[in-house]
């Protein structure tokens, strides 16, 4: 008996390779027409996973190029649905003319990322799983993109169902305790839910500190230099990333807009913003930068405040000064060091202290001294560790996910060690499992795929 095709709705069609010139580039269908309109175009009945070397041609029969097809039947295909492949040469003028052979005979364009969220749809993978693709398509490492592969082939999914197995046996059992009094399991008294939950908070601290590490591989974290002009933030930017990108000038305000810089220490991305020095301007391109530097500041995970450590006496320039200055344009807590910049004018010694909690480096842009300080300084406040396994990607919103997840399950320690509330518990371990599906899409809503799948490239 023939495997039923999962019946879909429109056929989509998209240029599947990246845009530009290249040998060849293909051309991708998916949905139940997808067979009969590759029939169209190439005259040809193609045989599921065949190569056929075929023409090309379009509704008025003129020859358009000539290629491969390729032919995957439904469910066995990316999609889960019929999938055919035209593969011609690789020129974007071409391509497009094939793209409207296709939906000249009904197909639609796809939308970014629709194939992916048809698999998804079709059960092909889960929602981890998709997002692994297009961080496989855009990791900037090695590390990254092999994690990524690791978690398009499920090892991330692997773990997060793992745990979810174990709070749904755990669930299953305090809700029996509780439907069924008269079978007198006494639940609370029984150390095992204690044992068993405790077992659970354990592993899922050990995924999101693995998690938490494939995030930081696969999107970096975002570096916001911040300072009064001539403190030596384009200096420090150009220190870090080791080349001469941005203008370093004794001119205060040369910096008017951000400056970005991708780079990574010891295989760490970071991905590091110059912004205008903050200061009263009455100058309009530079109040605009200085917006800019406020709207950076607001997205950042680390601030590095730079001041001119060889100017004691320029009040202006202290932390004490700024910081509070700081504080109260920003709408939430970002953690922020404070770097003493130009030790080799001030005669201090490079280092790192800590003020009140608050890390201080005393280093010079300019000479390199303390430079080391500040990479090992940053690596260990962004949570990065050489040595860390980190063996699948993940994304800020998994590591949300997880730390939803984590913060029911110490609700729910504290309820059954405190109140000895089994409901409470069983509600708590109902709310780890929800935040939990929302990584692999168990638990999703339009939105959320609509916001994930929207972020993809057309033709994946
Ligand atoms: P920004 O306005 O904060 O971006 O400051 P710049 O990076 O443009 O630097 C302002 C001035 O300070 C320039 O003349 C730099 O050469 C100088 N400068 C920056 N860092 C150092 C440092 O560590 N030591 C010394 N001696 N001069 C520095």
């Amino acid at each position: 008996m023939s495997e039923p095709t999962i019946t879909g709705t429109e056929t989509i069609v998209a240029v599947a390779t990246a845009p530009g010139r290249g040998g060849v580039g293909i051309v991708r269908l998916s949905g139940n027409n997808a067979l009969a309109i590759a029939r169209a175009i190439t005259g040809q009945t193609l045989s599921p996973r065949h190569a056929h070397f075929c023409p090309f041609s379009d509704s008025a029969g003129q020859r358009l190029d000539s290629g491969i097809a390729l032919y995957f039947p439904g469910p066995h295909s990316f999609t889960g649905e019929d999938v055919v492949e035209l593969q011609g040469h690789g020129g974007p003028v071409i391509l497009d003319l094939l793209v409207k052979a296709c939906t000249a005979r009904g197909a639609r364009q796809a939308r970014p990322g629709e194939f992916s969220e048809r698999a998804f749809l079709n059960d092909k993978l889960d929602l981890a799983q998709a997002e692994a693709i297009a961080d496989l398509i855009n990791s900037t490492t090695e590390q990254a993109a092999l994690n990524a592969n690791r978690s398009l082939q499920g090892a991330f999914s692997r773990e997060i169902n793992a745990l979810v197995e174990l709070v749904t046996r755990l669930r299953v059992y305090v809700e029996a305790a509780i439907d069924f009094p008269e079978e007198e399991i006494d639940f609370i008294g029984d150390g095992q839910v204690r044992e068993q939950l405790l077992a659970i908070i354990d592993q899922l601290e050990r995924v999101h500190a693995q998690a938490r590490q494939g995030a930081l591989l696969q999107e970096g974290m975002k570096l916001v230099i911040a300072g009064k002009p001539n403190a030596g933030k384009s200096s420090l930017l150009n220190a870090l990333s080791g080349q001469d990108r941005a203008i370093v000038t004794a001119i205060e305000g040369t910096t008017r807009d951000v400056l970005r810089e991708h780079i990574q220490i010891d295989g760490m991305p970071l991905h590091i913003v110059d912004t205008a020095g903050l200061r009263d301007s009455a100058d309009e391109v530079e109040q605009e930068g200085i917006r800019r530097a406020w709207s950076e500041m607001e997205s950042a995970d680390h601030i590095l405040l730079v001041v001119d450590g060889s100017n004691p006496d320029h009040d202006n320039d202290k932390p004490r000064a700024i910081w509070p200055e700081i504080q109260q344009h920003l709408t939430r807590h970002i953690a922020t060091s404070v770097v003493h910049n130009k030790c080799d004018l001030s005669g201090r010694e490079p280092g790192v202290s800590d003020h009140n909690g608050t890390a201080i480096i005393e280093l010079s842009a300019k000479t390199g001294a303390g430079m080391d300080l500040l990479k090992s300084h940053l690596k260990q406040r962004m949570g990065y560790s050489e040595s860390e396994e980190s063996s699948f990607s993940a994304r800020r919103r998994h590591l949300q996910s997880l730390e939803k997840a984590a913060r029911a399950l110490a609700a729910g320690r504290a309820q059954l060690e405190g109140a000895g509330a089994g409901e409470l518990l069983a509600e708590d371990l109902r709310e780890c499992q929800h935040a939990l599906g929302e990584i692999t899409g168990a638990v999703s809503s339009d939105q959320l795929l609509g916001e994930i799948f929207s972020s993809f490239c057309i033709g994946k």
